[in-house]
């Protein structure tokens, strides 16, 4: 098979090459380096059946003739994490929704079908405040222009975009709703919470916990995810639909910062910080985040394979390879 990945080399995106690499597939990736780094890809340039076009989806000359080629596309190139998008809201913006746009025209106009896949996050349920969402929920989102929510307004119109195409056009795209996904690979940089207690928690330093940390999420391993996308993609049935795609086991951010220090057998206290101190300005955080699967299960069967004890454990050693490679 053909697949084509945009932002294929940010995080969950260069999980995807690797999976398909694995299964004998031909993986063309496309990535303007804004947030994926050549690292996550550097293992696999050298395999003839890998190709890697540096170049921003908005202006990609290459687009075309990569979309001709595909059997598969998976459009995970998007500007993500809450801190980045209170720095660059037009970035979010544009490259969000009418990098979404460019593609699915894209794929009408090769007169060919490709399965798609367009990434989509669990943001969009907004400030819901029923704390586990399934895909028929209601979104709840503030009318008052608040930049804070500007990603899930990008991801929902694209959401929109992706069912105008299947239903006018017979398309077949899923669209995924992320939920907190943790893996190898993800940077703690944009405020992301696991690679940030891990990095922490190795070095010994303060754990870092927003507000109370009585907030709840669930977390998906990277490599579980994947599965799951891959499946979907295939699945007849699942063309046109919306899909949750995570794990449902939930934890409070302040339970997660004890397990981190506890698996780490490190010496970190836990240093409570304001939403204000933490985002620069009042944050309206979502208090609990699970989803309901469901749809994901009866679908393809999808259970994960990774629990997160296992999950911060391998990530716990990987950091602690790095430490050592540095010094
Ligand atoms: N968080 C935290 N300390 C950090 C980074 C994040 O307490 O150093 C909290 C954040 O406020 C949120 C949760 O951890 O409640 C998950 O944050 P992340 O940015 O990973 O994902 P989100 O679910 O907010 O998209």
């Amino acid at each position: 098979m053909h697949v084509l990945i945009t932002g294929g080399a940010g995080f969950i995106g260069s999980h995807l090459a690797q999976h398909h690499l694995a299964l004998g597939d031909q993986v063309y990736v496309v990535d303007d380096l804004s947030t994926g780094v050549l690292a996550n890809i550097d293992s696999f340039r050298g395999n003839p059946a890998f190709r890697f076009a540096e170049a921003n989806i908005l202006d990609w000359k290459g687009l075309d003739n990569a979309v001709a080629w595909a059997d598969r596309i998976y459009h995970m190139a998007a500007v993500v994490g809450v801190k980045k998008v209170l720095e660059d809201p037009v970035a979010v913006m544009e490259t969000n929704m009418t990098g979404t746009e460019r593609l699915l025209a894209a794929i009408r106009q090769s007169g060919w079908n490709p399965q798609v896949i367009i990434a989509s996050t669990s943001e969009v349920y907004g400030f819901n405040t029923s704390g586990s969402f399934a895909e028929i929920d209601y979104i709840v989102l503030p009318s008052a222009g608040r930049l804070r929510w500007a990603y899930a307004v990008t991801k929902l119109a694209d959401e929109f975009l992706a069912f105008s195409y299947a239903r006018q056009y017979g398309l077949k795209i899923v669209v995924v709703r992320l939920f907190n996904t943790i893996g190898p690979n993800q940077v703690g940089h944009y405020g992301m919470v696991a690679p940030t207690f891990v990095r922490q928690a190795v070095s010994n330093e303060p754990i870092t916990v927003y507000g109370e940390g009585s907030q709840t999420r669930s977390f998906c391993d990277v490599r579980d995810t994947v599965v799951a996308l891959d499946r979907l993609a295939g699945c007849p049935e699942a063309w046109g639909e919306v899909v949750n795609v995570g794990n449902d086991q939930e934890i409070s951010i302040r339970d997660l910062a004890e397990l981190v220090v506890r698996r780490a057998q490190s010496d970190s206290p836990l240093h409570f910080m304001s939403y204000k101190e933490a985002y620069g300005e009042e944050f309206e955080d979502v208090t609990h985040r699970r989803p309901v699967l469901n749809k994901l299960r009866a679908l393809t069967g999808f259970s994960p394979e990774w629990a997160l004890n296992d999950t911060l454990d391998d990530l716990i050693e990987r950091e602690r390879a790095k430490n050592r490679r540095v010094a």
